[in-house]
């Protein structure tokens, strides 16, 4: 394939430009590895990128305006939720508003399945973005397991799942995706884990780690463990350090990973810039004794105390959303210790939690290895949904100058393509697909609030997806070129299908 790229390069600089091209002129380009601006023109041409430099629109050629604008690659969102906001919502406002035009789904355990099918809908019905997918593995464990998953798997068991994983490899998956936190993954062991990331092979293993909350670092270690010994790059899905006995220990965190990839994993990271989580009720209490006073009394300390715990929707309780579980404790004039056993019992509750600290999301996010991904989606309860790519340009980069704006958009773009194993996505180069975002770095910002979560960014001025715009005059264009891309093993199988 880069044999092709650069070809494609050489010819464009020779050719006349095709009579279907157009041109954005004057924009400095941020051209996705990190390199300074360079004010530059990029003609399109079909689905790419056809050259970039200084050029002259040729005679009824189509040309933006760009000066004054950053022209960069389309955003990756490594870590979406869209898995069933694609087909209910093929327009993506939300996302395209912020300039991402490539989602990966099927993040914490739970994908689509089977992942062919799911795909091929998805080109039958293309969205405006484009879209990877995960195989998850609560969503492979249930398949096998059943209602019966609240142990550990046997070993017959462990190799259903794995031939599950290899299928939706095959089918076009990009990795494995697990989330141990949570109810169904949280009975594996390592060794299910080892077996089934052995299974992925090609692609990389994408993990919720086991405890976001006191043990952190075990759960840090254990997903190095899997990796190093399943064979698979690392991505640590949504890093940070959420409960009081961690808070401060950024440095801790950076020198775990660090020395993994010093001694030869491929380990990466991604993060929300966002001091709060979006979760269920009963993940807090890491026994799951959500009946024990002394096992939640514990879990509230650990978090801060429940003024820091939100409620964002409750099927049980409507009328609690918006509140804290401190005020409605006070409101029904129970102790928050009992108010959660209550709510778990009756159902539960989707949840905000305001436990990280700023300074270490600051810290861990100037990591070279820590990419941007919102863990949103099209329809998000959490501000992150809409906001979380403006959010970083806007206040990381302009008002808080954590790093430079071209750096930004590397973690936006190269570092999650590198990822994703996409060669032609990425970077603004001949040859590469025309995915392309144009925004205003004066004003660049995200609107959307825990409030109002899914009020739109502004200052993106036109979101191009497989050379067709999407976002353009602060709409959505109602064009949807998105395709479905698919992962490594599924791009090695014999015969047509790719992408
Ligand atoms: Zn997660």
């Amino acid at each position: 394939m880069g044999g092709v790229v650069f070809a494609f390069g050489s010819i464009a600089s020779a050719a006349e430009p095709p009579s279907s091209s157009w041109v954005i002129m004057g924009a400095s380009v941020a051209d996705g590895t990190g390199k300074p601006l360079v004010a530059q023109d990029v003609r399109v041409s079909g689905d790419r990128i056809f050259e970039v430099g200084k050029l002259t629109p040729s005679a009824g050629e189509r040309v933006v305006d760009g000066k004054g604008l950053v022209l960069a690659p389309g955003f990756i969102d490594v870590h979406n939720h869209s898995e069933d906001g694609l087909a209910a919502d093929p327009l993506a406002q939300t996302q395209v508003s912020q300039g991402i035009t490539t989602l990966v789904i099927g993040p914490d355990g739970g994908s689509p399945w089977p992942i062919g099918e799911y795909l091929e809908a998805r080109r039958v019905s293309p969205a405006a973005v484009n879209v990877m997918t995960m195989v998850g593995h609560a969503t492979l464990r249930e398949l096998v397991m059943g209602k019966d998953f609240r142990r550990k798997a046997t070993p017959a068991e462990i190799a259903k799942m794995a031939g599950l994983v290899a299928q939706g490899m095959r089918e076009g998956a990009a990795g494995l995706s697990s989330g141990l936190e949570y109810d169904v993954g949280s009975y594996a062991s390592t060794e299910e884990m080892i077996a089934l990331a052995k299974a992925a092979r090609g692609g990389f293993y994408m993990t919720h780690v086991r405890d976001e909350a006191e043990k952190t670092f075990p759960a840090f270690e254990e997903a190095i463990e899997i990796c190093v010994k399943g064979g698979l790059p690392l991505e640590i899905s949504h890093i940070k350090l959420a409960t009081v006995g961690v808070w401060g220990q950024a440095q801790r965190t950076i020198q775990l990973v660090e020395k993994a990839r010093a001694g030869g994993l491929d380990a990466t990271a991604d993060c929300y810039p966002y001091e709060a989580w979006h979760s269920n009720l009963e993940v807090i209490v890491p026994d799951k004794q959500y009946d024990n006073p002394a096992s939640v009394a514990e879990a509230l300390r650990v978090l801060g105390g429940p003024s820091r715990i939100t409620v964002t929707s409750c099927e049980a309780h409507p009328a609690y959303a918006g509140r804290t579980l401190e005020e409605i404790a006070r409101d029904e004039g129970m102790t928050p210790v009992a108010l959660y056993s209550k709510m778990v019992r009756e159902g539960g509750a989707d949840i905000i939690g305001h436990s990280m600290r700023e300074e270490d999301v600051l810290v861990l996010y100037k990591q070279p290895w820590v990419m941007v991904a919102s863990d949103g989606g099209i329809d998000n309860d959490h501000p992150r949904g809409a906001g979380t790519f403006p959010r970083v340009l806007g206040r990381y980069v302009r008002e808080k100058r954590l790093f430079t704006l071209e750096e930004a958009v590397r973690k936006m773009t190269s570092l999650p393509a590198a990822r994703m194993k996409l060669a032609d996505r990425g970077r603004i180069a001949p040859g590469m697909k025309a995915d392309l975002v144009l925004f205003d770095p004066a004003t660049v910002i995200d609107r959307s609030t825990f409030a109002e979560p899914r009020k739109l960014s502004e200052g993106i001025v036109l979101t191009v997806v497989n050379g067709e715009p999407v976002w353009k005059d602060r709409k959505t264009t109602g064009a949807r070129p998105g395709r479905v891309l698919e992962g490594p093993s599924a791009q090695a199988r014999p015969g047509p299908g790719v992408q």
